[in-house]
C-alpha cells in the first residue's frame, strides 16, 4: 500500500522480554513495561497461540493463518479444527514479522512507551515518547491491547470519549491432564500415544449471569500476567507439544454495566476499578508477592480452607487462602454453584479436590471500548486516531486482533487516498 508503518512498542524484543519473564517467575519483579502483555508480539508472544476465533465472518480467518506460516508455524495451522501454535514457537515467528517489517521499509521502536498523543485541530498528528520525543505521523493505529490502563486515563485526560463495556472475571482450575483425558477419551489408564492432552469446554447460566470456561490450556501452565506491582493476574498457556501433567482453564463469570454500581463514582472507569480491586485483593491474599492463592474446588465449594494444595504448574508458586471468603459475591457466589454444574454434564470427573482454583482471571478482555466511526474507523472525536484489536474493544484473542488489525490498514489506505 505504500505506507511506512513505526511500530512503537513499550517493551523489548522477544529475547530481552524472555529475560523478564524468567525474573517474574523467580524473584516475583514485575516490570510495567516488559512483562507477559508487553513487549514485541504483544500478549501472544508468549501465550498459547490457540487460533480459534469465533469472530470468522469479520474478516480472513486464512489470511491470518498464510502470514503465520510464511513467518514460520507449523503447516497444519491450515487445516486443524482447533489450530494451535505453542508458546516456545511463537517468539521465533514475532522475530521473523519483524524482520519482513523492517525488510519492507518499516520501522520498529522498542522501549518507546507512548505517553501522550498529538492532536492539532482535531486531528492526532503523532506521539510522544516517555523521554519527550515526539514523533510525527498522518495516522495513528492504537493497539495498545486490554492492559495499557496508561493509555485508557491519557485518553480520558484528553477529553476523548471512552466507553464501560461487559467483560468477565473469575479464576483459573487446574486439573491433573489425566482426568481429562479420562472423561474425554473414556480411557482407564494414561491416554493413547497417539492422543494430544484432552480440552474441554463448558457454560452454564447461574443467577442470570454466564459462567464459562475460557481459554483452556490442554497440557499447559498457568503463567503470572501482572502489568504493574501489588497486583496478581493469571492466565494460562501451552507448548507446541502440550505435555505437561497439568490442564488448565480459565472459569470466569460475566460481569454488566448493572453489576459495577458499587463501582459506579468511577465513571467509565468503574469496571476497570473493580477489576484492580480484584487483581490487588488476590495479590494480598497471595502474600503480596506473585505467589498466587489458591483453594481444592470441592473446599472452595463447601467454604473450607484447603488444608493442603495439589501440585500446580505456577512457577512463582502457590498458597493456600479462603478464596470463598474474599472473592467479590457476585464471582464467588455463581462459581460455588458452577463446579457441581459442570459436574454433571463431565460425568462426575470435573468436581474433585485433585482440582484447585488458582487467583485471579481478570483480563479476559477490555473493560473499556474505544469507539470508532464505523465507515472510516477513526475515533468519532479525533481524524487520524484508529482505535484497533482488544484494547479498543474490537478483538477477543489473536486472530480476531489480527483481523481487525488489517481491517484498520486498509481504512487508514482508503482514507488517505
Ligand atoms: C498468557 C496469555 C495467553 C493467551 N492465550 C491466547 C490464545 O491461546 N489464543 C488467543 O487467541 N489469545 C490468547 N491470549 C489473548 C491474546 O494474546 C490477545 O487477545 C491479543 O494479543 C490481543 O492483541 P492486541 O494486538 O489487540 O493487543 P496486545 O497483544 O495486548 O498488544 C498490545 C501491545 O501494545 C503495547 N503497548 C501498550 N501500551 C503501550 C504504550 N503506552 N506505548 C507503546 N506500546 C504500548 C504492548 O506492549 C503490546 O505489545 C492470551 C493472552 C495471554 C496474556
Amino acid at each position: 500500500m505504500g505506507l511506512k508503518p513505526i511500530v512503537i512498542e513499550r517493551g523489548k524484543d522477544v529475547s530481552n522480554r524472555r529475560k523478564d519473564l524468567g525474573l517474574l517467575h523467580r524473584e516475583h519483579i514485575v516490570n510495567p513495561d516488559s512483562n507477559y502483555c508487553f513487549g514485541e508480539g504483544g500478549a501472544g508472544t508468549y501465550s498459547d497461540g490457540k487460533l480459534y476465533t469465533r469472530s470468522k465472518k469479520r474478516g480472513d480467518l486464512n489470511r491470518v493463518l498464510d502470514i503465520l506460516i510464511e513467518h514460520g508455524a507449523q503447516l497444519d495451522i491450515r487445516v486443524d479444527a482447533h489450530p494451535h501454535i505453542g508458546t516456545n514457537k511463537l517468539p521465533k515467528i514475532i522475530a521473523n514479522m519483524r524482520k519482513t517489517i523492517l525488510e519492507s521499509g518499516g520501522e520498529v521502536l522498542f522501549d518507546t512507551r507512548v505517553e501522550d498523543i498529538l492532536i492539532k485541530s482535531g486531528k492526532a498528528v503523532g506521539v510522544v515518547d516517555q523521554n519527550g520525543n515526539a514523533i510525527e505521523a498522518v495516522s495513528i493505529v492504537l493497539a495498545t491491547g486490554h492492559s495499557a490502563r496508561d493509555i485508557f486515563y491519557l485518553l480520558h485526560a484528553k477529553g476523548l470519549e471512552l466507553e464501560a463495556k461487559a467483560f468477565a472475571m473469575g479464576v483459573r482450575v487446574e486439573h491433573p491432564q489425566p482426568i481429562i483425558d479420562k472423561l474425554q477419551y473414556h480411557c482407564e489408564g494414561p491416554r493413547d500415544k497417539n492422543l494430544p492432552s484432552a480440552p474441554y469446554s463448558a457454560v452454564e447460566q447461574i443467577n442470570g449471569r454466564g459462567v464459562y470456561s475460557f481459554c483452556m490450556c490442554p497440557g499447559g501452565f498457568i503463567v503470572p500476567a501482572a502489568t504493574a506491582q501489588e497486583e496478581l493476574v493469571i492466565n494460562g498457556m501451552s507448548t507446541s507439544t502440550r505435555d505437561s501433567r497439568y490442564a488448565n482453564s480459565g472459569v470466569v463469570v460475566e460481569i454488566e454495566l448493572e453489576d459495577l454500581k458499587p463501582y459506579e463514582k468511577h465513571g467509565v472507569f468503574a469496571g476497570l476499578e473493580y477489576q484492580k480491586y480484584l487483581e490487588n485483593a488476590a495479590w494480598n491474599a497471595g502474600g503480596r508477592t506473585q505467589t498466587a492463592p489458591a483453594q481444592r474446588i470441592v473446599d472452595f465449594t463447601e467454604g473450607k480452607m484447603s488444608s493442603e494444595l495439589n501440585d500446580c504448574s505456577y512457577i512463582p508458586g502457590i498458597q493456600s487462602s479462603p478464596m470463598h471468603e474474599w472473592l467479590p459475591k457476585h464471582i464467588g457466589k455463581r462459581l460455588r454453584k458452577v463446579f457441581k454444574a459442570f459436574d454433571q454434564k463431565m460425568k462426575g470427573y470435573y468436581y474433585t479436590n485433585e482440582a484447585q482454583i488458582v487467583g485471579v482471571e481478570s483480563r479476559t478482555s477490555s473493560p473499556i471500548k474505544i469507539p470508532r466511526d464505523a465507515t472510516t474507523l477513526q475515533h468519532p472525536q479525533c481524524e487520524g486516531l484508529y482505535p484497533s484489536g482488544e484494547g479498543g474493544g474490537y478483538a477477543g484473542g489473536i486472530v480476531s486482533a489480527a483481523i481487525d488489525g488489517e481491517k484498520v490498514a486498509e481504512a487508514i489506505a482508503k482514507n488517505l487516498n
